[in-house]
Protein backbone atom coordinates (compact mmCIF):
# COMPACT_ATOMS: atom_id res chain seq x y z
CA UNK A 1 0.00 0.00 0.00
CA UNK A 2 1.30 3.75 -0.70
CA UNK A 3 0.39 5.53 2.21
CA UNK A 4 0.27 9.86 1.15
CA UNK A 5 3.33 10.32 2.97
CA UNK A 6 5.03 8.18 0.30
CA UNK A 7 3.49 9.76 -2.72
CA UNK A 8 4.26 13.29 -1.50
CA UNK A 9 7.91 11.75 -1.03
CA UNK A 10 8.00 11.41 -4.81
CA UNK A 11 8.80 14.58 -6.04
CA UNK A 12 7.45 14.89 -9.72
CA UNK A 13 10.41 15.78 -11.17
CA UNK A 14 14.23 14.98 -10.45
CA UNK A 15 15.77 17.71 -8.24
CA UNK A 16 16.80 20.52 -10.78
CA UNK A 17 20.77 20.30 -12.42
CA UNK A 18 20.51 16.41 -11.74
CA UNK A 19 19.11 13.73 -13.87
CA UNK A 20 21.20 13.95 -17.33
CA UNK A 21 20.91 11.04 -19.46
CA UNK A 22 23.88 11.61 -20.99
CA UNK A 23 26.42 8.94 -20.36
CA UNK A 24 29.62 10.81 -19.74
CA UNK A 25 31.77 7.87 -21.28
CA UNK A 26 34.16 9.00 -18.86
CA UNK A 27 36.82 6.34 -19.98
CA UNK A 28 36.86 6.94 -24.01
CA UNK A 29 36.89 10.63 -23.95
CA UNK A 30 40.76 10.56 -22.96
CA UNK A 31 41.27 8.76 -25.94
CA UNK A 32 41.67 11.76 -28.65
CA UNK A 33 41.01 10.26 -31.48
CA UNK A 34 37.79 8.74 -30.35
CA UNK A 35 37.16 12.09 -29.24
CA UNK A 36 38.32 13.56 -32.85
CA UNK A 37 36.05 11.57 -34.70
CA UNK A 38 32.92 12.05 -32.75
CA UNK A 39 33.11 15.45 -32.76
CA UNK A 40 33.38 15.43 -36.31
CA UNK A 41 30.39 12.76 -37.09
CA UNK A 42 27.16 14.20 -38.55
CA UNK A 43 25.04 12.91 -36.02
CA UNK A 44 26.70 15.08 -32.99
CA UNK A 45 25.01 18.02 -31.54
CA UNK A 46 27.01 20.54 -30.37
CA UNK A 47 25.01 23.94 -27.86
CA UNK A 48 26.62 27.28 -28.33
CA UNK A 49 27.05 29.26 -25.39
CA UNK A 50 27.37 33.33 -24.87
CA UNK A 51 29.14 34.58 -21.68
CA UNK A 52 27.78 31.18 -20.12
CA UNK A 53 24.48 31.31 -21.55
CA UNK A 54 22.79 28.25 -23.50
CA UNK A 55 21.47 28.93 -27.17
CA UNK A 56 17.92 27.80 -26.70
CA UNK A 57 14.90 27.23 -28.82
CA UNK A 58 11.70 28.92 -27.61
CA UNK A 59 9.09 28.37 -30.06
CA UNK A 60 7.56 25.38 -28.28
CA UNK A 61 6.84 24.70 -24.41
CA UNK A 62 8.61 23.20 -23.00
CA UNK A 63 11.56 25.23 -24.29
CA UNK A 64 14.38 22.83 -25.48
CA UNK A 65 18.11 23.23 -25.98
CA UNK A 66 19.14 24.69 -29.63
CA UNK A 67 21.59 22.14 -30.85
CA UNK A 68 23.99 22.88 -33.25
CA UNK A 69 24.84 20.77 -36.55
CA UNK A 70 28.17 19.65 -37.14
CA UNK A 71 28.55 22.35 -39.81
CA UNK A 72 28.22 24.88 -36.95
CA UNK A 73 30.98 22.97 -35.12
CA UNK A 74 33.21 22.85 -37.89
CA UNK A 75 32.78 26.42 -38.83
CA UNK A 76 34.08 27.02 -34.75
CA UNK A 77 36.88 24.73 -34.90
CA UNK A 78 38.60 26.79 -33.05
CA UNK A 79 36.54 27.32 -30.18
CA UNK A 80 36.60 25.26 -27.03
CA UNK A 81 34.36 22.63 -26.65
CA UNK A 82 33.92 20.11 -24.15
CA UNK A 83 32.07 16.49 -24.66
CA UNK A 84 29.33 16.39 -22.19
CA UNK A 85 28.33 13.27 -23.15
CA UNK A 86 26.36 10.23 -25.33
CA UNK A 87 23.09 9.52 -25.47
CA UNK A 88 23.06 6.17 -27.36
CA UNK A 89 25.18 7.04 -30.34
CA UNK A 90 25.14 10.53 -30.90
CA UNK A 91 27.71 12.72 -29.37
CA UNK A 92 27.15 16.09 -27.81
CA UNK A 93 28.98 18.92 -26.83
CA UNK A 94 29.44 22.67 -25.67
CA UNK A 95 31.18 25.02 -27.67
CA UNK A 96 32.57 28.16 -25.61
CA UNK A 97 31.41 30.91 -28.20
CA UNK A 98 32.32 33.96 -26.39
CA UNK A 99 35.81 34.19 -28.72
CA UNK A 100 33.50 34.92 -31.73
CA UNK A 101 31.41 37.56 -32.30
CA UNK A 102 29.56 36.44 -35.29
CA UNK A 103 28.11 33.66 -32.77
CA UNK A 104 25.77 35.94 -31.56
CA UNK A 105 23.98 36.21 -34.76
CA UNK A 106 22.11 32.70 -33.49
CA UNK A 107 19.95 35.10 -31.27
CA UNK A 108 17.17 35.80 -32.44
CA UNK A 109 13.16 35.10 -32.56
CA UNK A 110 12.81 31.53 -31.70
CA UNK A 111 16.35 30.82 -30.26
CA UNK A 112 18.28 32.43 -27.90
CA UNK A 113 20.88 32.58 -25.47
CA UNK A 114 19.86 32.67 -21.68
CA UNK A 115 21.09 32.48 -18.73
CA UNK A 116 20.75 28.82 -16.95
CA UNK A 117 18.64 30.05 -13.56
CA UNK A 118 16.35 31.26 -15.81
CA UNK A 119 15.76 29.26 -17.89
CA UNK A 120 16.05 25.77 -15.69
CA UNK A 121 12.69 25.90 -14.69
CA UNK A 122 11.17 26.16 -18.20
CA UNK A 123 13.24 22.83 -20.22
CA UNK A 124 12.71 19.23 -19.16
CA UNK A 125 14.80 18.20 -15.97
CA UNK A 126 17.35 16.10 -18.30
CA UNK A 127 18.14 19.29 -20.38
CA UNK A 128 18.66 21.98 -17.34
CA UNK A 129 21.27 18.68 -16.14
CA UNK A 130 23.02 19.04 -19.36
CA UNK A 131 23.23 22.99 -18.94
CA UNK A 132 24.45 22.75 -15.01
CA UNK A 133 27.10 20.70 -16.79
CA UNK A 134 27.93 22.63 -19.41
CA UNK A 135 28.06 26.38 -17.76
CA UNK A 136 30.19 24.56 -14.70
CA UNK A 137 32.63 23.21 -16.83
CA UNK A 138 32.70 26.60 -19.14
CA UNK A 139 33.00 28.52 -16.60
CA UNK A 140 36.03 26.56 -15.00
CA UNK A 141 38.25 26.57 -18.04
CA UNK A 142 37.38 30.64 -18.80
CA UNK A 143 39.02 31.44 -15.24
CA UNK A 144 41.89 29.21 -15.25
CA UNK A 145 43.74 29.76 -18.25
CA UNK A 146 47.27 29.94 -16.10
CA UNK A 147 48.61 27.20 -13.60
CA UNK A 148 48.25 27.87 -10.55
CA UNK A 149 51.61 26.04 -9.86
CA UNK A 150 54.11 28.50 -12.57
CA UNK A 151 51.88 30.74 -13.77
CA UNK A 152 52.07 29.92 -17.62
CA UNK A 153 49.54 29.25 -19.64
CA UNK A 154 47.22 26.13 -19.54
CA UNK A 155 45.32 24.70 -22.42
CA UNK A 156 42.20 22.13 -22.90
CA UNK A 157 42.30 18.53 -22.10
CA UNK A 158 40.86 15.23 -22.02
CA UNK A 159 37.35 16.40 -23.79
CA UNK A 160 37.20 19.62 -21.26
CA UNK A 161 37.63 17.51 -17.79
CA UNK A 162 41.43 18.79 -17.62
CA UNK A 163 43.78 21.65 -18.16
CA UNK A 164 47.27 21.30 -18.52
CA UNK A 165 50.27 23.77 -17.76
CA UNK A 166 51.86 24.44 -21.42
CA UNK A 167 55.57 25.14 -19.48
CA UNK A 168 57.42 21.68 -20.15
CA UNK A 169 58.93 22.35 -16.74
CA UNK A 170 55.80 22.02 -15.13
CA UNK A 171 53.42 20.16 -17.12
CA UNK A 172 51.04 20.64 -13.86
CA UNK A 173 47.03 19.36 -14.78
CA UNK A 174 44.59 20.52 -13.10
CA UNK A 175 41.02 19.41 -12.73
CA UNK A 176 37.68 21.47 -12.43
CA UNK A 177 36.56 21.36 -9.01
CA UNK A 178 33.58 21.56 -7.27
CA UNK A 179 32.58 23.30 -4.13
CA UNK A 180 30.37 21.50 -1.06
CA UNK A 181 27.97 23.57 0.44
CA UNK A 182 26.10 22.45 3.24
CA UNK A 183 21.88 23.18 3.50
CA UNK A 184 20.02 22.14 6.35
CA UNK A 185 16.89 22.38 8.37
CA UNK A 186 17.07 22.35 12.53
CA UNK A 187 14.27 20.18 13.69
CA UNK A 188 13.19 19.29 17.28
CA UNK A 189 10.01 18.85 19.03
CA UNK A 190 8.36 21.64 21.08
CA UNK A 191 8.27 20.36 24.59
CA UNK A 192 4.84 21.92 25.48
CA UNK A 193 3.16 21.56 22.47
CA UNK A 194 4.92 18.19 21.29
CA UNK A 195 4.65 19.93 17.67
CA UNK A 196 7.65 19.31 15.46
CA UNK A 197 9.70 22.75 14.81
CA UNK A 198 11.29 23.47 11.93
CA UNK A 199 14.57 26.95 12.09
CA UNK A 200 14.94 28.34 8.58
CA UNK A 201 16.58 31.77 8.63
CA UNK A 202 16.37 35.10 6.18
CA UNK A 203 19.67 37.11 4.68
CA UNK A 204 19.00 40.83 3.83
CA UNK A 205 18.93 40.14 0.67
CA UNK A 206 16.00 37.89 0.25
CA UNK A 207 13.26 39.02 -1.37
CA UNK A 208 10.92 40.26 0.90
CA UNK A 209 8.72 37.47 2.69
CA UNK A 210 11.75 34.73 1.86
CA UNK A 211 13.12 32.43 4.61
CA UNK A 212 15.12 29.25 3.52
CA UNK A 213 17.59 26.56 5.76
CA UNK A 214 20.60 27.66 6.71
CA UNK A 215 23.75 27.22 4.54
CA UNK A 216 27.05 27.39 4.37
CA UNK A 217 30.26 26.45 2.05
CA UNK A 218 32.15 23.88 3.63
CA UNK A 219 35.60 24.18 5.05
CA UNK A 220 39.01 22.26 4.41
CA UNK A 221 39.46 18.92 7.03
CA UNK A 222 35.29 18.90 7.98
CA UNK A 223 32.95 16.38 7.65
CA UNK A 224 29.62 16.92 6.52
CA UNK A 225 27.90 16.50 9.95
CA UNK A 226 30.71 18.80 11.71
CA UNK A 227 30.24 21.20 8.71
CA UNK A 228 26.75 21.08 8.80
CA UNK A 229 26.30 21.76 13.16
CA UNK A 230 29.42 24.79 12.97
CA UNK A 231 27.24 26.70 10.37
CA UNK A 232 23.76 25.95 12.57
CA UNK A 233 25.66 27.56 15.54
CA UNK A 234 27.80 30.11 13.85
CA UNK A 235 24.51 31.87 12.37
CA UNK A 236 21.54 31.09 15.11
CA UNK A 237 23.66 29.83 18.08
CA UNK A 238 21.86 26.76 18.03
CA UNK A 239 23.22 23.56 19.03
CA UNK A 240 22.70 19.92 17.41
CA UNK A 241 23.56 16.73 17.61
CA UNK A 242 22.64 14.09 15.15
CA UNK A 243 22.71 14.65 11.48
CA UNK A 244 21.08 13.10 8.69
CA UNK A 245 21.85 13.15 4.77
CA UNK A 246 18.70 14.05 2.75
CA UNK A 247 19.13 14.77 -1.28
CA UNK A 248 21.92 16.80 -3.04
CA UNK A 249 21.69 19.57 -5.77
CA UNK A 250 24.65 20.33 -8.79
CA UNK A 251 24.12 23.84 -8.06
CA UNK A 252 26.28 25.78 -11.24
CA UNK A 253 26.54 29.33 -9.99
CA UNK A 254 29.59 28.45 -10.45
CA UNK A 255 30.25 24.98 -9.12
CA UNK A 256 28.87 24.06 -5.87
CA UNK A 257 27.40 21.24 -5.10
CA UNK A 258 24.69 21.60 -1.98
CA UNK A 259 24.38 18.90 0.11
CA UNK A 260 21.25 18.77 1.51
CA UNK A 261 21.04 17.54 5.55
CA UNK A 262 18.39 17.37 8.34
CA UNK A 263 20.06 17.82 11.87
CA UNK A 264 18.27 17.08 15.13
CA UNK A 265 18.62 20.50 17.18
CA UNK A 266 19.70 20.18 21.19
CA UNK A 267 18.51 23.66 22.61
CA UNK A 268 15.68 26.13 20.92
CA UNK A 269 17.59 29.32 22.02
CA UNK A 270 18.10 31.41 18.94
CA UNK A 271 21.16 33.81 18.81
CA UNK A 272 20.82 35.40 15.06
CA UNK A 273 24.53 36.06 13.71
CA UNK A 274 23.56 39.88 11.95
CA UNK A 275 26.28 40.11 10.23
CA UNK A 276 24.43 36.77 7.90
CA UNK A 277 21.48 36.51 8.62
CA UNK A 278 18.81 39.32 9.05
CA UNK A 279 16.25 36.94 11.37
CA UNK A 280 15.64 33.06 12.16
CA UNK A 281 12.21 31.41 13.73
CA UNK A 282 11.07 28.21 14.51
CA UNK A 283 8.08 27.40 12.07
CA UNK A 284 5.66 24.60 12.81
CA UNK A 285 5.12 21.66 10.40
CA UNK A 286 1.73 23.14 9.17
CA UNK A 287 3.78 26.61 8.84
CA UNK A 288 6.20 24.99 6.62
CA UNK A 289 3.62 23.21 4.49
CA UNK A 290 1.52 26.50 3.70
CA UNK A 291 5.12 27.96 2.92
CA UNK A 292 6.01 25.85 0.39
CA UNK A 293 2.81 25.65 -1.28
CA UNK A 294 3.11 29.40 -1.38
CA UNK A 295 6.80 28.97 -2.35
CA UNK A 296 6.07 30.51 -6.22
CA UNK A 297 3.91 33.63 -5.03
CA UNK A 298 5.93 36.59 -4.62
CA UNK A 299 3.17 38.29 -2.35
CA UNK A 300 3.07 35.39 0.13
CA UNK A 301 4.89 36.09 3.47
CA UNK A 302 6.20 34.02 4.86
CA UNK A 303 7.10 31.67 2.20
CA UNK A 304 10.09 29.45 1.38
CA UNK A 305 12.38 29.08 -2.16
CA UNK A 306 10.58 27.99 -5.24
CA UNK A 307 10.96 24.24 -6.49
CA UNK A 308 14.02 24.43 -8.00
CA UNK A 309 15.93 25.07 -4.55
CA UNK A 310 17.36 22.34 -2.57
CA UNK A 311 15.72 24.35 0.28
CA UNK A 312 12.48 23.58 -0.94
CA UNK A 313 13.26 19.97 -1.99
CA UNK A 314 14.19 18.64 2.01
CA UNK A 315 11.42 20.79 4.00
CA UNK A 316 9.31 18.91 0.84
CA UNK A 317 11.00 15.69 1.77
CA UNK A 318 11.72 16.39 5.98
CA UNK A 319 7.23 17.05 5.77
CA UNK A 320 6.94 13.34 3.81
CA UNK A 321 8.74 11.87 6.80
CA UNK A 322 12.80 11.82 5.36
ZN1 LIG B 1 52.72 25.10 -14.57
Amino acid sequence: MVSSADSTARPPRPITFSGSLLDRAGNPRRNAEWLAEKRDLASSRFLPMRELKPLIDVSGKPARLAWQPVDFARRHASLPTIFLGLQGDIAHFAIDCDADETVATLHGETVKFIDVRSIAPMVAPEEAAILAQARSLIDWHQRHGFCAQCGSPTTLAEAGYSRRCSNANCRAQHFPRTDPVVIMLAVRRDETTGQEMVLLGRQPQFMPGMFSALAGFMEPGESIEEAVRREIAEETGVPCGAVRYIASQPWPFPSSLMIGCVADALDATITVDRAELEDARWFSRDEIALMLENSTNPEATPRMPPPLSLAHQIAKRWLAGA
